[in-house]
């Protein structure tokens, strides 16, 4: 057996993972909305930000949960950590050429990086793609998996105070997502209290890697509620318009039509 086969196999045996869960659903965000994924939602992240939607991600929980098939309703239970081998059949099942890709989301799924590199690869050799949702905080760790993957959505992070001190990791992170040739976009969470000064920010950020890297503004959710005026959505698309090529608004369809 070929020596890279052999030490993938390897690592399959011996490594595990904190998973989430493993879903075949639409993508409700991004550039790709509407489109057949898999989801694998990794346990785990750096940040604690303030309208994060998948609280229950930031620790593993004792059991994962894993669809039974693509259109079923039906969730079984597996015990975290999980052998990488047992993670791979389940995510085997559910034909790669079938789905747009499988979205590797969290949490913030670089915390896991040996994780997302084995499974990736597996996928694609499988003839599948393979998204990375990240908040684009692990320049280091992208390094490592950046072979491996097709897209990157990639979250800036606006409005959470202290956590404005991710500006130098999020441009590295950019950089390097573009500068290896791999699909990338970013997104942004907009809610009533962002300011002017930190959409500038954003501008000047992807402006200095390229201005056609797509940017979605994704208005926050709260309490079954759009958490910002149209009027100031419009207003911010209009301001970075001036600068970037690429400003969609998009919010999170899959909450719109009820689907998870
Ligand atoms: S990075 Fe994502 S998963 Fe982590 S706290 Fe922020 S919104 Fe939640």
């Amino acid at each position: 057996m070929h020596v890279a086969r052999l030490e993938v196999l390897i690592k399959l045996k011996q490594l595990t993972a904190n998973v989430c869960e493993v879903f075949s659903s639409i993508q409700g965000e991004g550039l790709f909305i509407g489109c057949r994924q898999l989801f694998l939602r990794l346990a785990g992240c750096n940040l604690r930000c303030e309208y994060c939607d998948t609280k229950d991600s930031w620790l593993s929980p004792d059991i994962a949960l894993f669809q039974e098939s693509p259109n079923s309703y039906k969730m079984q239970g597996i015990n975290n950590p999980i052998n990488l081998m047992k993670l791979w059949e389940i995510i085997n099942n559910f034909h790669p050429k079938l789905h747009h890709s499988l979205s590797i989301t969290g949490g913030e799924p670089l915390m896991q990086v040996d994780t997302v590199k084995i499974l990736s690869k597996r996928w694609m050799d499988a003839g599948g793609k393979v998204l990375l949702e990240t908040n684009g905080t692990l320049p280091d760790k992208l390094e490592e998996v950046l072979h491996y993957i097709s897209y990157i959505s990639m979250d800036i992070k606006l409005g959470n105070g202290d956590l404005s001190s991710l500006w130098t990791k999020h441009a590295q992170f950019l950089k390097l997502a573009y500068e290896s040739k791999v699909s990338v976009y970013t997104k942004l969470v907009i809610n009533s209290s962002v300011s002017y000064e930190e959409i500038n920010k954003v501008m000047s950020l992807v402006s200095n890697v390229n201005s056609t890297i797509p940017v979605i503004l994704q208005p926050e959710y709260k309490d079954d509620n759009i958490n910002v005026s149209m009027s100031q959505l419009l207003e911010i698309q209009w301001m970075m318009l001036k600068e970037l090529k690429d400003i969609r608004i998009l919010p999170q369809l899959h909450k719109l039509i009820g689907v998870k």
